[in-house]
């Protein structure tokens, strides 16, 4: 039986979480944490942010586990998917120790692995960018994490769920499906196979779809297990009220979000098509951006920058993603620019 204290950093054994009076106190006469008594300067933000927020996260967690349908016990929530990154890799990785990333894949995982002092290894993706499950598994022996994203970025696609779970079955460590794009997929969420495997940690984002990259809220479903580990390692207060306050706002309209996502899923297709007929070839995307071949990638991003004024991201230092640029899916509008920008350019 896979036991998440098993992976845990052995010295986190001794370590307790950083507790407060307002774990147990969220209402009464506040002389407990040395705030200052008579308000804030921006009142815009919430008329109490002179306080220290709900160190439990509460409204939020409440919030997000109605909407998900889970036990609120399995949400770890921070300030972004990012933050929860960097904590799994307190929580859960030595310094010398190994974490697999399946590339070519999100940077952030190999970054946050190697500032934690442990050792990167990659394990390819197939030829469709999908998971290679045996070759993952063994790259990944004696290794703490793999990391994985669905849709990838910068690629686009999503990983076979199957697969995905597979390789939760065949390993001994966590795995970790970056779900940052989920919501403009048609694939089926690993939210759902959570409660079945305990080392399946699902990461979110209310960057994308949510629309607030600004507040930088991030979530994660995974054994309850696993997030009283984290908890040991979180900073106290985990959460502004002002992020906190903004998650709940948008979580009280999912009408907008379907709304959005609709808008940028319909977009994708019609940017797709658009660099298409350029004579680009794009990658099949199911998250909000594409990736498209552009020959002499690295000029053309600085030129798009420079002479027209539109940024994209440039990937084609990326092994297997030469001459490769990644666009966000915007406005219409801003399809037509940068499409017309590629066309002026005479990139082709
Ligand atoms: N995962 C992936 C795959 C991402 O692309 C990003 C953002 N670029 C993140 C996580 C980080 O998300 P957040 O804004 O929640 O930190």
């Amino acid at each position: 039986m896979k036991d998440p204290r098993a992976w845990m950093r052995p010295h986190l054994r001794e370590c307790m979480p950083y507790t407060t009076a307002r774990d147990l106190y969220q209402e009464g006469l506040f002389l407990d944490a040395n705030e200052n008594p008579y308000g804030t300067l921006a009142p815009e933000y919430g008329d109490d942010l002179n306080r220290y927020p709900d160190p439990q996260v509460g409204d939020l967690r409440a919030a997000l586990a109605a909407w998900l349908e889970v036990e609120p016990e399995r949400l770890w929530i921070g300030n972004g998917g990012d933050e929860a990154l960097e904590l799994l890799h307190r929580a859960f990785v030595d310094p010398g120790e190994s974490v697999v990333v399946c590339t070519p894949t999100y940077g952030m995982y190999a970054i946050t692995a190697r500032a934690h002092g442990a050792q990167v290894r990659e394990a390819p993706l197939d030829g469709a960018f999908d998971l290679d499950v045996s070759r993952t598994l063994g790259e990944a022996r004696g290794a703490k994490i793999i990391f994985l994203c669905t849709p990838n970025n910068p690629t686009g696609n999503v990983l076979d769920p199957e697969r995905v779970e597979r390789l939760a079955e065949g390993f001994d460590g966590l795995v970790v499906a970056d779900e940052a794009y989920v919501e403009f997929s048609d694939g089926r969420s690993l939210i759902r196979a959570v409660p079945g495997h305990r080392n399946l940690v699902v990461l979110r984002t209310f960057s994308k779809v949510w629309g607030l990259a600004g507040a930088r809220v991030g979530y994660f479903l995974a054994d309850p297990e696993v997030v009283q580990i984290l908890d040991r390692v979180n900073l106290p207060y985990p959460l502004s009220r002002a992020s906190a306050r903004a998650a709940c706002l948008a979580l009280a309209r999912p009408d907008r979000m379907a709304e959005w996502r609709l808008k940028i899923v319909a977009e994708r297709a019609r940017l797709s098509r658009k660099l298409s007929e350029l004579g680009f070839h794009v990658f099949p995307s199911q998250a909000n951006f594409v990736l498209v071949r552009v020959p002499n990638a690295r000029a053309a991003y600085r030129r798009l920058a420079s002479e027209f004024g539109v940024v994209v991201r440039d990937r084609s230092d990326v092994p297997r993603l030469e001459d490769c640029l990644r666009i966000s899916v915007g406005k219409p509008e801003d399809s037509d620019r940068v499409c017309q920008a590629l066309e002026a350019m005479g990139a082709r």
